[in-house]
């Protein structure tokens, strides 16, 4: 990992990113986070001359973002086959764990709220690590926020009235979850408990990949799947760069993004921009604070850094949740996180990992 040589030079990246940034516009088609090195767009991968291998790239759009790989390998074939692999890794996580009929998650969520059901242990152990998250951060991040969730179609622009919102946060509690590791089984102690692992899956996902590409051999490569990433390696020498955008790229307080040069480690952003309507000048957008079952305003983006992305992915929405003070606290007592976080005026803040020497 990095992180030492990214301490050391990631505040004078900020005054610079900008200028490398500027020629690129911010976000994708899912009006995602991260920007990746441009490089790529100025010098497609199949021209540049390349002993000994050869970089392979594939964006594909799956679980509601864009999933993208880029690797190094020296075999066509064998670079395809586990670009293949991976993607099909994510549709499988994504049925699994989506809003689908099929999916796991939510024939769970049909039936746990009268009787304990069987589930397979992967999905038992992904709970229990967002349970974690939960019990660290005081129910800050905490997947039965659904209960008032479910009620906001941020496509639509539809919110739930008081009522409506004010009854859903009975249901609203990880502690009504009821696990039994010996059985496997998972009950709901509330009846209108609902779990959403959409603050934690992508990480996971994106961890996934990542394992399946070692154990392929690969020893430099990034997965992405939206705002979460993870690297293998280094960039064939160069460290990898991720950008995380301007959170109001039109605003007048622009001076991010900011550039990030990594390696083998991972890295998630949460930003209020991903999935949001505005209503009378307030933006609701989809980080929920469980206590309240509104948006969480006091940030409008956190980047959080570390070894991998089922961590770092629940912790950028733990910090988004927590607010600057109580996020930056925890990151700061867990020593192995570094993270980035950006006001609702556009200031921005390092944890003491970051911060200037
Ligand atoms: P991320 O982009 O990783 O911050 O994840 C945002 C997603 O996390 C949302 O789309 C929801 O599916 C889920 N989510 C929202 N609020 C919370 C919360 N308080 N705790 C856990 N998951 C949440
Ligand atoms: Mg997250």
């Amino acid at each position: 990992m990095l992180l030492t040589f990214s301490r050391l030079i990631v505040l004078l990246c900020a005054f610079f990113a900008e200028y490398c940034y500027a020629q690129k516009p911010a976000g994708d088609l899912y009006g995602e986070q991260l920007i990746h090195e441009p490089a790529y767009e100025r010098e497609p991968i199949e021209k540049q001359p390349l002993p000994g291998g050869r970089w392979y790239r594939d964006t594909q759009a799956i679980m509601g973002t864009e999933v993208s790989i880029e690797l190094w390998h020296k075999n066509t074939v064998h670079a395809e086959q586990a670009i293949k692999a991976v993607m099909a890794e994510m549709r499988r996580i994504d049925g699994w764990l989506g809003y689908g009929r099929t999916s796991e998650v939510t024939h769970l969520n049909q039936l746990a709220g009268s009787q304990a059901v069987k589930v397979t242990s992967e999905l038992f152990q992904l709970i229990k690590r967002a349970i974690y998250y939960s019990e660290i951060s005081d129910g800050a991040f905490d997947i039965t926020f659904a209960g008032a969730g479910k009620h906001y179609d941020y496509r639509l622009g539809v919110l739930p009235n008081e009522t409506t919102l004010v009854a859903s946060l009975a249901a609203i509690n990880y502690r009504h979850l009821q696990l039994n590791e010996a059985l496997l089984t998972i009950g709901y102690a509330h009846p209108g408990v609902n779990i959403d692992l959409g603050g934690i899956a992508k990480g996971y996902a994106v961890d996934n990949a990542i394992a399946m590409l070692k154990q392929r051999g690969i020893t430099s490569a990034i997965v992405s799947a939206g705002g979460d990433s993870r690297m293998i390696g280094d960039k064939q020498g160069k460290p990898w760069i991720v950008g995380i955008r301007s959170p109001r790229a039109a605003a007048a307080t622009a001076q991010v993004p900011i550039a990030i040069p990594l390696s083998d480690t991972a890295i998630s952003t949460s930003g209020d921009y991903e999935r949001y309507f505005e209503r009378d000048g307030v933006r609701y957008h989809h980080i929920i604070n469980p206590k309240t079952g509104d948006s969480a305003r006091q940030l409008q983006s956190v980047s959080i850094i570390g070894d991998k992305a089922i961590d770092t992915d629940a912790l950028s929405t733990t910090v988004f949740v927590l607010g600057l003070e109580k996020g930056m606290a925890l990151i700061n007592q867990l020593k192995e996180y570094d993270a980035v976080a950006i006001d609702a005026k556009g200031n921005i803040f390092y944890s003491d990992g970051l911060a200037k020497p």
